[in-house]
């Protein structure tokens, strides 16, 4: 089986070269994924993986809501420099995160910020909410297409309203986790549902079968063309080619 890992942090990877990284990917089956930042220092480390390994690396940029302080007067500027060498590009990881960080006024300028970049430069945002569906909601109606709520933590409730907008909704194996899984993933319009690992955090390349099975058993349908779905709705969302 082939996957699209449609959020990986590949700049905090640690010590390991970028080679051996690809490698690791290739191991298990990871033939394209969307390299997140989450802090202004990964955009260099992005673009640089973007550039040496075009075919298969879709970088985003963006500021995570935890690390809103970042962003300083030129914030702007260098996310729009980058958006143009990359017309590929994506805005991400961004969002809101009142588990983390209570300042919810500093994340909306950052996140006003990017939203406006988005919608002018027509790139989806890779979004992280956490305990802020409040917030969210009140940008729901202007998120610009094919934007991806991801690491979906909110209710059956919130899969219902972000279905009705059409946004993507990208899980991985945490998402399993929850009592009611199964019923958020059975709301979710199949040809608008993601996996991701969100590695080197929540999980790995390597729980990407895993993930695909349970989908599958859930939506009573075979493996490999669960995983063939879950391929082609990554590259209608995320790849513009
Ligand atoms: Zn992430």
């Amino acid at each position: 089986m082939q996957f699209f890992d449609t959020h990986i942090h590949l700049a905090d990877f640690g010590t390991n070269k970028p080679e051996d990284i690809m490698a690791y990917l290739d191991e298990f089956g990871v033939k394209k994924c969307v390299c997140v930042s989450a802090h202004i220092k990964d955009w260099p480390i992005v673009a640089d993986f973007a550039r040496n390994f075009a075919f298969r690396v879709v970088p985003a940029f963006g500021l995570h809501p935890w690390y809103v302080k970042e962003a300083g007067d030129t914030f702007q500027n260098d996310l729009e420099t980058y958006l143009e060498e990359f017309p590929s590009a994506l805005i991400g990881e961004c969002g809101f995160d009142k588990l983390k960080n209570q300042d919810i006024d500093a994340q909306k300028k950052v996140f006003d910020v990017e939203l406006d970049l988005a919608l002018r430069y027509r790139r989806p945002l890779l979004l992280h909410t956490v305990k802020s569906d409040g917030v969210m909601q009140e940008y729901d109606a202007f998120l610009p297409q094919n934007s991806v709520f991801h690491s979906f933590s909110g209710s059956l409730e919130r899969a219902k309203q972000i279905k009705k907008f059409g946004f993507y909704i990208a899980v991985n194996r945490k998402f399993f986790n929850k009592k009611d899984a199964e019923d958020i993933l059975k709301t979710i319009d199949k040809n608008k549902l993601l996996i991701e690992t969100d590695a080197p955090y929540q999980s790995k390349a390597e729980d990407l079968p895993e993930v695909v099975k349970k989908i599958a058993q859930i939506l009573n349908q075979d493996e490999k063309q669960t995983a063939d779905m879950l391929y082609l709705n990554a590259l209608e969302a995320l790849v513009n080619d």
